[in-house]
């Protein structure tokens, strides 16, 4: 956040100047975000780091086999603006489909620019199996596009409080009673919203930031406050999208084009890999930790980089090299990469390694998204689904005894807002004992996993 929301700052006094510095301004959220969940629970970020190592290094924790592709159901929610006959930012189904497109090329390696990447970095560049389509039911069960509409009077979600670390104004775009769209059920729809996120100020419309992703996040932190206090309870979980960055064929790209970024729908590409757990290539260290372990993307096989690659270079130097000789396994950086911040059209490769944690997420985290892949079961099956899972007491304190018939991967706990408030990992069988005392009173779902499916109940948290 250091690099950037400085400038921002500064951008915002000389509002006359601001066009001159909106190049200035980078292009994704996702430091705020870690911010707030740090300060929510302290040293949130080193235990974030040690599970992604523990979940690469464990082959228990691995995801399905290479060849098996996972296929992420999406709801777009479009929050435009309507006074009115005035309306901004409705995007037609064309550009959203569009988007989807983008992101199944990035996912599967099947776009026409892969063949760009220079020589050195071909062997790492990977197809990451992973899909999306818009779905095709809501919650409900009933036929959808999977694409929402709604109006809002609110011009500009972003405020000057945003350049302060303050995301509040953004996640509005995420609740209907703000002003934005409630979400659907997060743990089995990845939602992206697509909104205007820019700040108005002193009369300028500033450029703010183009996406911004929550990540992975089950479990929650051992020391994070009792009932979800903190940042995460305002911050649903999704990604959002500036409305001019969505797709490759954006009518209203033109408008941003002074900001640099390119016309490729690649904000996207690059918010879902934080959606699925990636983080900056570069580490986003801390101020004298750059090249080093601590300022590490936690991935082995991306090059060490001490800070974003310019998004106006055009195109970034091929010697390029921030790090330099000393740093361990030293390489040119890797500005191709989706998760930096170099133009959209030099984007073009996950690593194998990104990939491998990107589906390990797939497999843990977020493995409710594709409970409805396997085969429909029966209603016997259902009523026996039923008997085989019991909880006592009901309704609970302090801790819950969940019995169960046969064997079973791993435990969520689910509340209504469709957020994984407690993860289990631990396989077992028979009964298991779970502490909930740090969870607020109210009603949750508990989900047992085993033999690739999902066995679900009703609970009660009461005291
Ligand atoms: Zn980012």
């Amino acid at each position: 956040m250091k690099k950037w929301f400085p400038l921002v700052f500064a951008c915002l006094p000389f509002a006359t100047q601001a066009q001159t510095s909106l190049p200035k301004i980078p292009r994704c959220g996702f430091e705020l975000v870690w911010k707030q969940m740090e300060q929510a629970a302290p040293g949130f970020r080193e235990q974030y780091d040690a599970r992604i190592q523990a979940q690469l290094n464990n082959p228990d924790a691995q995801a399905r086999p290479t060849g098996t592709v996972y296929d992420i159901p999406v709801v777009v929610h479009v929050v435009y603006y309507q006074n009115g006959a005035t309306q901004k930012g409705n995007l037609p189904d064309s550009v959203i489909r569009n988007q989807i497109k983008v992101l199944n090329q990035a996912y599967r390696k099947s776009h026409a620019d892969t063949g760009n990447l220079r020589a050195i970095f071909k062997p790492l560049s990977a197809d990451a199996e992973i899909q999306f389509h818009l779905a095709t039911k809501d919650p409900n069960g009933n036929p959808t596009t999977g694409i929402t509409r709604t109006p809002t009077t609110i011009q500009y979600f972003g405020d000057v409080a945003v350049a302060m670390g303050d995301i509040s104004s953004i996640e509005r775009i995420k609740k209907t009673a703000a002003g934005g769209a409630d979400a659907w059920n997060t743990s089995r729809y990845l939602n992206i919203w697509i909104a205007d996120m820019r700040i108005e100020f002193n009369g300028q419309v500033l450029p703010a930031i183009m996406g911004i992703a929550r990540p992975p996040v089950n479990p929650l932190p051992p020391n994070w406050p009792a009932g979800e206090a903190g940042g995460l309870a305002q911050m649903v979980d999704g990604v959002i999208l500036q409305y001019h960055a969505v797709g490759n064929n954006n009518p209203y790209i033109s408008e941003l084009s002074s900001f640099g970024m390119g016309n490729q729908g690649r904000t996207a590409v690059h918010e879902v890999g934080h959606y699925l757990g990636l983080r900056h290539i570069w580490g986003d260290p801390d101020a004298g930790q750059e090249c080093t372990p601590q300022g590490d993307d936690g991935i082995d096989d991306t090059p060490a980089q001490a800070t974003m690659t310019d998004m106006q270079a055009n195109p970034p130097s091929p010697t390029l090299n921030t790090c330099g000789a000393g740093t361990a396994n030293d390489q040119p950086d890797l500005w191709e990469n989706y998760m930096d911040y170099s133009k959209d059209n030099f984007q073009s490769m996950f690593t194998l390694k990104q990939v491998a944690h990107m589906r390990s997420i797939c497999g843990n985290q977020r493995d409710s998204l594709f409970l409805d892949t396997p085969a429909p079961v029966s209603v016997a099956e259902v009523l026996s689904q039923d008997k085989a899972l019991k909880v006592y007491p009901q309704p609970a304190a302090q801790y819950i005894d969940i019995g169960f018939d046969g064997k079973f991967d791993r435990l969520r706990i689910i509340n209504t807002l469709g957020a994984t408030v407690l993860a289990d990992d631990k396989a077992g069988s028979g009964i298991r004992r779970v502490d909930i005392s740090r969870l607020a009173n109210g009603n949750y779902y508990l989900q047992v996993i085993g033999g690739g499916r999902s066995y679900n109940r009703q609970i009660v948290i009461r005291r």
